[in-house]
């Protein structure tokens, strides 16, 4: 049996955050006729299909290979809460998710966001700048998880609507609370981008965001955001929903997009009200010149908004140009263009910590598991995320994760999912403590018996 969990334990472990995402799961009510009193547990499935992407299984058919086996069995029910260990087919496994509705999977996220909370952790992602004080930067943006000329659901975007070439992808709308100074991200629920989102990519994407800042609103209504945000949302009505829930922006301006924008600035920088600011790094030698001004029309159609205006070129050693322009609402000022500049350069941790991570790092977020009809897919891509967010937050305060990731693996993660796999696969492992112990006391399998005959 696992160890009782502390209360008030300040560590973010495997044991205490899984406990946290397998009471959420076993909350999901059972849609199945008779509840199938002497069947599998319905808690079982949820919790199943998350072991599955906790310990980053291939496939729903190599997950399904070992549904027999003793070792996996009391694996899972030991560290996954999984009853009596009994694992349904991958075929009941896909019929039952796909009838769920994905909100039960948006859940747990809230629950372990309070758990981070609650460890004192989340002061290490604090962002200062200027007046405002004890803010997070929230950076956003849509990624594709799947695309298939063939296979498609009631949640599927189509591309090429009714023409020879029709084919249906999915994606999805991901946030993460990131730090300039920080490797690791703090995902929040997700919100899949669907097909009655609109006719547009763009209109999908827009309306998705509108739904996923309300879900971010209603779990968390007193968190001081900065919403940091890729070119395609700096438009007015973005900005305007923006402040309706109080946070601050930080959003890219790309020429393309902006050009009345980028004309409003040379014609202040004429009149002498635009100002410049070059800062050399004494160490690096690395030059940073920037370009700010404030209070500017948005652009010719909305000039009623206005917006804070900065442009930032980085001069690497080799003499390389590097060229960022962001909108804000936050004042732009001598004193607050750096962090400024490196607020909005976080967006790229939503690309590069999180996004590809979750499609190279074993997370297979764009690897089909199943697509079912309804809700499969989306289900499937947000238990995904929530794996990401468990491993992430042990990364930040598991001191057992911390030391075998360190001591087994020199860092690389990839290779520790690779041990944690094959310790769950041959030994009865008791606990979550008892198999990073395992690990980092690099306990060893027996002989295997050679018989000759
Ligand atoms: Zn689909």
């Amino acid at each position: 049996m696992a160890k009782p969990i502390q209360k008030n334990c300040t560590h973010l472990t495997a044991s205490h955050l899984i406990k946290e995402v397998t009471d959420c799961l076993v909350d999901i009510p059972d849609h199945r006729p008779n509840h199938c009193k002497n069947g599998i547990p319905f808690g079982n499935f949820a919790k199943s299909a998350f072991a599955m992407m906790q310990m980053k299984m291939p496939s729903m058919l190599r997950f399904d290979s070992q549904r027999e086996d003793p070792v996996q069995a009391h694996n899972l029910e030991t560290l996954f809460d999984v009853v009596n260990g009994r694992v349904p087919s991958d075929t009941r496994m896909r019929e039952v998710l796909d009838q769920l509705s994905p909100h039960w999977f948006q859940k747990p996220y809230k629950k372990i966001f309070s758990r981070f909370q609650r460890s004192g952790h989340l002061q290490k992602f604090e962002f200062h700048i200027g007046h405002l004080k004890n803010h997070y930067l929230l950076a956003i943006d849509g990624t594709q998880t799947f695309f298939s000329g063939k296979l498609h659901c009631d949640d599927c975007c189509v591309k090429n609507q009714g023409k020879a070439n029709e084919a249906y992808y999915h994606q999805l709308m991901g946030g993460c609370i990131v730090h300039p100074d920080q490797k690791v991200v703090i995902p929040l629920a997700p919100e899949a981008i669907v097909r009655q989102d609109g006719c547009t990519k763009n209109d999908c994407e827009k309306s998705a965001l509108k739904r996923f800042l309300a879900n971010v609103k209603k779990d968390h209504p007193y968190l001081k955001l900065i919403i940091v945000l890729d070119g395609l949302y700096a438009d007015g009505p973005t900005i305007r929903l923006i402040k309706s829930y109080g946070w601050h922006y930080i959003i890219i301006a790309k020429d393309g997009n902006h050009g009345s924008l980028i004309e409003a600035v040379d014609e202040l920088d004429k009149q002498g009200k635009v100002a410049r600011c070059l800062k050399t790094d004494p160490v690096t030698g690395i030059k940073y010149w920037y370009r700010f001004t404030n209070d500017v029309p948005l652009n010719k159609s909305n000039p009623v908004e206005h917006v804070n205006v900065l442009d930032f070129v980085e001069t690497d050693k080799k003499g390389d140009r590097h060229t960022w322009s962001w909108i804000t609402d936050i004042p732009l000022t001598e004193k607050t263009i750096e962090a400024l500049m490196k607020g909005g350069r976080c967006r790229w941790h939503i690309e590069n910590q999180t996004f590809n991570t979750l499609k190279k790092q074993d997370y297979h977020l764009e690897h089909n598991y199943g697509h079912g009809e309804q809700h499969l897919a989306t289900n499937l891509a947000y238990l995904t995320v929530l794996a990401f967010l468990v491993d992430q937050l042990q990364q930040l305060g598991s001191p057992e994760f911390q030391k075998a990731l360190k001591e087994r693996t020199r860092g690389v993660r990839i290779h520790l999912w690779e041990l944690m796999k094959g310790y769950f696969q041959t030994w009865l492992i008791k606990t979550w403590e008892g198999l990073f112990d395992a690990i980092i006391s690099r306990t060893v399998a027996g002989i295997v018996p050679y018989d000759s005959s």
